[in-house]
């Protein structure tokens, strides 16, 4: 039996791999295995198993990681599918994408060759750079050997590996290759249980006695919840065993993400209003139906969607089917989570999401794997989850941004929903107050069933939402820049105040000051990695990179003329609770942005203070704007709409509306109606005037032909080619090449097939260190792209630039 494997590398191709008798019994598709690649030995899964294989030296494998499967055939087919359309290497995928823990892969070591500690002694000593000499000490400390990797951590210098050959090479130090055991391993516990009857001659010492009345409270016991309770009891239990009381037995426990949840009684006496009820009927039928089919549920904020997507899974369970639910990263709270544990019982229910810990994350995969678990609620790497017998997908606020990756593979969780959904034959939800103009595209093209729901439950009102113009606002005096409160948004915070309720303020960006210059020669702060300017955190006094992280003390004086006349512009989160705390000093204020959010809980502490109406105003970025509902919010304020409206990126104005209509939908839960304020240098804009009216399907009819206008997606398909060097003219040069070999493919489709824009220096022209250009292939046909693409990177194999690829991009800078 042969096998072919993926192996976590920058390589497209996979690898066979021989069977040897031993191991052929445990062989199953979706295991992992330790097998030699080149020198090494490395992780590998195993995606198929022929009888047949051509080629010479075909190597064995050498162990079977997994007892059980990771992932079954199904799940490679969806892989395969989603490694080419990204262009990105299944088997790096898989790494990433699955569990980490149990895998095992060698990694090569360096300690002192016999005598090399003597280079010191013997003179030779004056012959080694300073960083030779900090190895030899360290390795002089580790008579047993470092591994580079950690060496290179400890050393920090990229250097490094060229130093340590040097040394090799004059015998001064020697390497081998080691293989750790796994990080992690399955947990097994033992578990100690009375025997139905035992001989009654028996004698007990009280305190055996005492541990038998514990069991026989409790039934089964772990072992360690005895020695919690009776210290260290070990041989109280050899005693017990011997005398034939008790039995021992072992198996695996899975570790949970925290404590289990005190639920009450199952909720659910949720009456449905007729909008609900004609929305989940509809859904039902196609579940019913039980093959693939896209369902849009479009409910303005407020209308109860949840409530409706928990009634479907609770019928797509009872017909033995699995579920997946996706929600931004941000909307995954505790509160939903209790919400679907009430609903449906603990144990039903796994969590994926990054803020896992890695034991907690490699358990819940394989109970979901093994069936054991049949919904699974989480962010967008969710979605490659291995549920069971599939029916379907609900994907919540569809059209967040948080559903694209940005590094590694650059994937699309609501679009891959789909591909997942069609292979697997499950109906696939896809629920927003603003869906994305890509879903509404294929709805008008009857590829979507449409549902809607326009009222809010309970007949609650729409809030109503007023612009104000900020060009009439005046500044201290009548001169200067327009305040950060207009005299409308102030007068209705304070009202709010007086009546007891609540005001959320909205401003999508963190710090203080947005830049800092000096005012006598206008030096401005930037980032030494990044061509960005730095924004001024009060809180810490410091001045951060928002890219890179890059952090600097705020300095005192200008490093070019020496003044100390340093003056920050721009407003940021930090700075605007600091305005309001001033205008309102009797007001109860907190801020909630990713600065502020970093402790354990900090999320969960202020949510519950809004709860409890302890807090009067609450000043945010995007994180106040997702899923919460607090019914004393009566006035939501966004400080400027201009942000997201002026970015250079053709979705501007599909993001600006879809953030006016979310944070305006914050508003008004209750029984009191709420008010909404929109603060704008644009205030004719379209995209404001629509969010003001709440009205999807006007911005959807002005957006459009703006769209085909300028061929822009849902119109064509887009492949962007991220280009970065770390030289600004050899990168020129690479990238102009390319161009070049992009533009001749593009020419040899002949005519209007495909359209290559660029490439031009990215907007955010250096990040990290690395100068950026992008190169934008358009086209309506998503396979003419991709082999366009392909052969691209085949002509410009081996050019001083590294090509990163992002298909059906989001993100233009
Ligand atoms: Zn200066
Ligand atoms: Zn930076």
């Amino acid at each position: 039996m042969f096998l072919r494997v993926a192996i976590p590398i920058p390589s497209d191709r996979t690898f066979l791999y021989a069977v040897p008798e031993a191991l052929a019994g445990d062989i199953a598709i979706g295991k992992r295995v330790l097998v030699p690649l080149g020198k090494k030995l490395r992780t590998g899964y195993i995606l198929e198993k022929t009888a047949e294989a051509s080629g010479i030296d075909i190597k064995d494998i050498i162990e079977i990681l997994d007892r059980e499967p990771l992932l079954h055939e199904e799940d490679i087919q969806f892989y395969r599918w989603v490694a080419d359309y990204y262009f990105y290497p299944l088997g790096k995928m898989l790494g990433e994408v699955l569990p980490a823990g149990g895998e095992r892969k060698s990694e090569r070591w360096v300690m002192l060759a016999p005598g090399g500690d003597r280079c010191e002694m013997t003179g030779r000593e004056g012959t080694l750079s300073p960083l030779q000499r900090k190895i030899v000490e360290l390795l002089v400390r580790y008579p047993r050997g470092v591994s580079v990797n950690k060496l290179c951590s400890a050393l920090g210098r990229q250097e490094l590996r060229a130093e340590l050959r040097i040394l090799r090479d004059r015998n001064i130090l020697r390497s081998e290759d080691r293989l750790p055991g796994p990080q992690l391993a399955p947990r097994r516990e033992r578990f100690v249980n009375l025997r139905d009857c035992w001989p009654a001659e028996v004698k007990t010492t009280e305190k055996q006695l005492s541990l038998i009345r514990f069991i026989e409270q409790y039934g089964e016991v772990p072992m360690s919840t005895l020695r919690k309770t009776f210290g260290d009891c070990s041989a109280l239990v050899k005693g017990l065993l011997k005398k034939g009381i008790i039995t021992l037995s072992e198996r695996e426990v899975h570790r949970r993400p925290g404590p289990a949840p005190e639920l009450g009684a199952p909720g659910g006496s949720f009456v449905l209003n007729d909008a609900q009820r004609s929305a989940l009927r509809k859904i039902l039928k196609d579940v019913a139906a039980q093959r693939f089919s896209p369902v849009v549920l479009h409910g303005v904020t407020g209308s109860g969607k949840t409530e409706v997507y928990l009634r479907v899974i609770g019928e797509t369970l009872r017909r033995g089917g699995g579920v997946i639910v996706l929600v931004p990263e941000i909307a995954l709270t505790p509160q939903l989570l209790h919400r679907f544990q009430e609903r449906f019982g603990d144990r039903e229910i796994a969590v994926l999401h990054s803020g896992i810990a890695k034991a907690v994350r490699y358990d819940q995969w394989r109970r979901i794997a093994g069936g054991d678990v049949r919904i699974v609620l989480g962010a967008r790497s969710a979605l490659f989850a291995p549920v069971r017998d599939l029916k379907l997908i609900v994907v919540d606020e569809e059209h967040d941004s948080s559903y694209k990756q940005e590094d590694h593979m650059r994937y699309h969780a609501r679009d891959l929903a789909l591909v997942k959904a069609k292979l697997a034959g499950a109906v696939v939800v896809l629920g927003s107050a603003t869906p994305g103009i890509q879903t509404c595209f294929n709805v008008r093209h009857r590829r979507y069933r449409y549902l809607t729901m326009k009222e809010r439950v309970e007949r609650r009102p729409m809030p109503s939402v007023e612009i104000v113009d900020m060009r009439g606002e005046k500044g201290q005096g009548g001169q200067g820049p327009a305040p950060v409160l207009s005299r409308a948004l102030g007068e209705a915070i304070g009202q709010t105040l007086t009546a007891g309720n609540q005001t959320l303020l909205f401003l999508n960006r963190r710090g203080f000051h947005t830049f800092m210059h000096c005012a006598d020669c206008g030096h401005v702060f930037k980032c030494l990695n990044c061509d960005l300017t730095l924004t001024y955190h009060r809180d810490v006094g410091s001045l951060k990179c928002h890219y890179c992280d890059f952090t600097v003390l705020t300095p005192g004086s200008c490093p070019r003329c020496r003044s100390r006349h340093i003056a920050g512009y721009g407003l940021g989160t930090e700075r605007l609770e600091a305005e309001v705390k001033m205008l309102f000093p009797e007001a109860r204020i907190a801020r909630m942005d990713s600065d502020a959010m970093t402790a354990a809980g900090a999320q969960e502490r202020i949510l519950r203070a809004l709860d409890r109406r302890e807090i009067d105003i609450l000043v945010g970025t995007q994180m106040i704007t997702k899923g919460h509902d607090f019914p004393g919010i009566t006035l939501v304020g966004v400080i400027s709409a201009d942000m997201a409206l002026n970015m250079p990126d053709f979705r501007a104005a599909e993001r600006a509306f879809q953030i006016l209509t979310q944070v305006s939908g914050r508003g008004g839960r209750g029984d009191l109606p709420g008010r909404v304020f929109i603060q704008t240098f644009n205030p004719e804009h379209y995209a404001i005037r629509c969010a003001q009216a709440q009205d999807y399907g006007k911005f959807y009819d002005q957006e459009l032909p703006l769209r085909q206008a300028l061929n822009y997606p849902p119109f064509s398909r887009i492949v962007k080619l991220i280009l970065s060097g770390l030289h600004r003219e050899d990168g020129q040069a690479s990238v102009e090449r390319l161009g070049k070999i992009a533009r001749d493919a593009a020419a040899g489709l002949g005519g209007l097939a495909v359209e290559v824009v660029g490439p031009a220096e990215a907007p955010l022209s250096r990040i990290k260190g690395r100068y950026r250009w992008q190169l934008l292939i358009k086209g309506r046909d998503s396979r003419v792209l991709h082999d366009l693409v392909r052969e691209i990177l085949a002509r410009t194999a081996g050019e001083p630039i590294d090509i990163k690829i992002d298909v059906d991009p989001v993100n233009f800078m």
